[in-house]
């Protein structure tokens, strides 16, 4: 029986456990004792602070509360309780569970991903003068100075102590402090957020009167410098018209940054009880300054709100509608307007993209239709940014939040609409760690959890989204025009082949692409280089002797950045200064093979000496802010020529860009994936729709290809979609590919060859032994096949959708994967499990 006793409150003092999902890659939740006097408070969705292993200290979230003692150990206590308010809704921890289940890992790897570092606890070992030490003839000099400084200061951390001795060597002299018990070190929790907090000065009551002010200003004649900090002051808060504007006062800095105030006379000002200080938390996105009086009443056209009415049509049999626009059609308008009937309905809405190129000019569209309800949340974002919109989602001040894949995380409770824009891109599935999820996938069980509705908007749609469109699964919703009578482009193939042969080509670029480069420019038109590969060439050879720069680490070429005079992964990210001889043979004869974003760079530097080029790659936009600078430097006419890869593919919509040239098609389309021509498609198109987009600007798109008899090449030049898919559907039907089949990837590694083949064989074997030989592809080595130093073995695993009882046919891999990681003769090899894997 329960021991129940009364307190104060009359509550039942009985002992609760809570089931705890903690960080941590082990498929279970972690059951702990909750202190009595956390009985009351604690809730589902609120996170706890509690040890963990030997000597670490997590911060998990509350699943589950309840008076069941687990049989098989004895709970631990939870250390603290962080919040009063649960921060994890019943939702949130509903979508965890689905996903781990799904993707096959654990709940502990969903919420870390899931939740901004900032609300995770981080421990940090501190040391502390024991006031209670005695023995002081037992230290030695060293320890004795040592102690002596420690005991100035409250608390330090082993860092801390480092840089207060100036001595960075002085772990073993804390061991012995601590031996001795002359310091006490402990493990202090903090949390990792901050919120942004701004001082400010105002005048104290008494000073709102008018009376009061004057007499006070005559009182400060002898002290002219404090008299100017209150003039200034109410040069600043326009305290005599409206006593209430003191309240708000003013931010300190004003004074401290102000070279003609001293700030003694505010330090006296204040001591004397003229002005007080206050602090206020401030929003990180206050700088973000919403318009309201442009672009609200955006017309939609009338193909637009045709498209409009029938989306919301759909949604009353459809749980998902795929909106299938041409480039430069007007989906966001679209969007919009649906993300403010859903707004209106009090209903929270999710606009996701694939990735923050992309956010920087729908942001601007966005803020100046919803203002302070938009949260935006992406990876260039600081973890307190990051903090803030969740705590913004969670108080109901953002009730639309604009974000790439993760924000699918946020803690939602009242979603009515996810909207996934540009859906087919590859970028909404995350490869590592795990979660290893597809956020448009997610997005469609999150909103069956919440009884929302999920729009799904592309020009390319995924095949998958197709096929599910064309069987009823999904309503399917067309915009087949352009917005504006602007037109579709106008395609150009050229021959490559022919151009080398009659040898017109300069360097890598066509006569012909040249020649239209030469007349964007003079009509002051913007154009647009697409070449899918960043770096100067794709590797250094030698010709001499045919050595090629390689990683030391995987099995791939070493790319060549000039700009750096670097080779570097990109795999792994190792660099290597370029050698001025070949390391093989000694020549001298090393060449740059195949071209990429920074070549291309070059030479169009060398065609057109006057011509601004700019070029938008990983490598130019790691900066926070470096993708909107160059968005904004193009808008504003600052850029002739943008080269750049996939990245500036998508979404961006510059209204003076008029030419689009195509490198490299060929790779593209040839690529040894089975998603290659499907990918093409998607890519060359989308790139071909930043093109005209002005309905004075015809734009112009110019594919360069060594064969433009290419089934696919025809299919994109004349907007085919439904050829290309028409296609492509029968061949997956065929070879047994998605969507008629669900694809799960394991990835064997190991340090040596032998270990990752013996465990990928075994595993196989395994597999194959149930499943049949005709599900079970491989092993084989991806087409990396050592990265940072690990060699890997791929199995592919195909499940029919009709036939196959998928839970059960994960729960069987799963079983096989632990036997592989389990086997003592597999030592050190891992697999990862990648479900619906690209
Ligand atoms: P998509 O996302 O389909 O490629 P966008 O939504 O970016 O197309 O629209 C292309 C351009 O047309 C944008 O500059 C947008 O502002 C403009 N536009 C689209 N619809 C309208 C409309 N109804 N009224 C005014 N401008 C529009
Ligand atoms: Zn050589
Ligand atoms: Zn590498």
């Amino acid at each position: 029986m329960l021991t129940v006793e009364n307190d104060d409150f009359g509550l039942e003092e009985v002992t609760l456990f809570a089931d705890l999902i903690l960080p941590v890659p082990v498929r279970q939740l972690f059951t702990y004792r909750v202190p009595r006097v956390f009985n009351a408070a604690i809730k589902n969705g609120a996170r706890v602070v509690v040890p963990f292993g030997k000597n670490r200290v997590v911060t998990g979230v509350v699943a589950h509360i309840h008076t069941t003692p687990p049989s098989r150990y004895q709970a631990k206590y939870i250390g603290e309780l962080l919040d009063d308010e649960p921060l994890v809704t019943p939702y949130q921890i509903a979508l965890f569970n689905w996903i781990a289940d799904y993707y096959l890992c654990s709940v502990g790897e969903v919420l870390n991903v899931a939740l901004p570092s900032g609300l995770k606890i981080t421990s940090q070992s501190k040391i502390q003068y024991n006031p209670d030490f005695e023995y002081f003839d037992l230290l030695t000099e060293e320890e004795a100075g040592l102690l002596e400084e420690i005991k100035k200061y409250q608390s330090l951390t082993y860092e801390e102590v480092g840089k207060r001795v100036g001595d960075q060597n002085i772990n073993h002299v804390i061991k012995s402090l601590i031996g001795k018990r002359a310091v006490i070190l402990y493990e202090e929790v903090r949390e990792k957020y901050k919120p942004k907090i701004q001082k400010k000065v105002k005048l104290t009551g008494r000073y709102e009167t008018r009376e009061n002010l004057m007499e006070l200003i005559g009182q400060l004649d002898k002290t002219p410098k404090q008299q100017e900090v209150v003039m200034r002051y109410m040069s600043q808060v326009p305290i005599q018209n409206d006593p209430y504007a003191n309240r708000t006062g003013l931010e300190k800095s004003f004074f401290t940054q102000n070279e003609e105030i001293s700030d003694s006379a505010l330090s006296t000002l204040i001591k004397k009880g003229v002005f007080e200080e206050f602090e206020v938390t401030v929003s990180r996105f206050a700088e973000v300054k919403p318009d309201f009086t442009a672009g609200i009443n955006i017309k939609l056209t009338t193909a637009q709100q045709r498209a409009f009415d029938e989306i919301i049509n759909l949604f009353q049999e459809k749980d998902t509608v795929l909106l299938h626009g041409v480039t430069g059609s007007g989906k966001t308008e679209v969007y919009i307007h649906l993300a403010q009937q859903v707004l209106e309905s009090g209903s929270q809405v999710l606009f996701l993209l694939p990735e923050i190129a992309l956010t920087t000019q729908i942001v601007v569209r966005l803020k100046k239709v919803f203002g302070d309800k938009l949260g935006i949340y992406h990876s260039k974002f600081s973890d307190n940014e990051r903090v803030e919109v969740w705590k913004g989602v969670v108080s109901g001040q953002f009730q639309l939040v604009v974000g790439v894949r993760s924000a699918i995380f946020l803690p939602f409770d009242a979603l009515g609409l996810i909207i996934v824009d540009e859906e087919h891109e590859s970028s909404y599935k995350q490869y590592d760690p795990a979660p290893r999820y597809h956020a448009r996938d997610v997005s469609i069980v999150a909103a069956q959890h919440q009884q929302a509705k999920v729009l799904l908007g592309s020009a390319t749609p995924a095949l998958e989204s197709y096929y599910q469109a064309l069987n009823g699964r999904y309503g399917l919703v067309k915009l087949t025009e352009r917005f504006g009578k602007a037109s579709m482009p106008e395609f150009v193939l050229i021959d490559t082949k022919q151009e080398r042969k009659t040898k017109k080509m300069k360097y890598e670029f066509s006569s012909v692409l040249v020649e239209e480069l030469r007349e964007t420019l003079a009509r002051n038109e913007q154009s647009i280089i697409f070449q899918n590969r960043r770096g100067y060439s794709s590797y250094l050879q030698c010709e001499e002797c045919g050595w090629i720069g390689e990683c030391e680490n995987c099995a791939v070429s070493l790319t060549y950045h000039q700009k750096d005079a670097e080779l570097r992964c990109h795999y792994c990210g190792h660099k290597e200064e370029v050698p001025k001889f070949c390391p093989g043979c000694g020549s001298t004869k090393v060449r740059t093979v195949g071209f990429g974003t920074e070549k291309l760079e070059d030479q169009l530097k060398i065609f057109f000496p006057t011509a601004r080029v700019a070029r938008m790659d990983l490598d130019t936009t790691r900066a926070k802010n470096a993708y909107k600078e160059m968005i904004e430097d193009i808008e504003q006419g600052n850029v002739d020529i943008l080269v750049g890869t996939q990245m500036i593919s998508k979404g961006l919509d510059f209204e003076n860009v008029s030419m689009v040239g195509v490198f490299d098609a060929d790779r593209m389309i040839h690529f040894p994936d089975l998603r290659s021509t499907e990918r093409a498609f998607q890519l060359i198109t989308q790139v071909s729709g930043r093109a005209g987009r002005r309905a004075d600007r015809k734009g112009r798109v110019l594919i360069q290809t060594g064969n433009t008899n290419q089934k696919i090449l025809q299919k994109i030049i004349a907007n085919d979609y439904e050829g290309m898919y028409a296609e492509e559907i029968v061949e997956r039907e065929q070879f047994k590919y998605p969507p008629f089949t669900r694809l799960i990837k394991l990835t064997v590694r190991h340090l040596e060859q032998s270990v990752a083949r013996q465990g990928a064989e075994k595993l196989t074997h395994l597999l194959m032994e149930k499943m049949g030989e005709d599900r079970v592809l491989g092993p084989q080595p991806p087409l990396v096949e050592r990265i940072r130093n690990r060699f890997l073995f791929d199995i592919l695993i195909k499940l029919e959708r009709e036939k196959v009882n998928f839970k059960a046919a994960k729960t069987f891999i799963l079983e096989k994967v632990t036997d592989i990681l389990t086997d003592k003769t597999l030592k050190g090899a891992d697999v990862t499990i990648d479900v619906d894997c690209l």
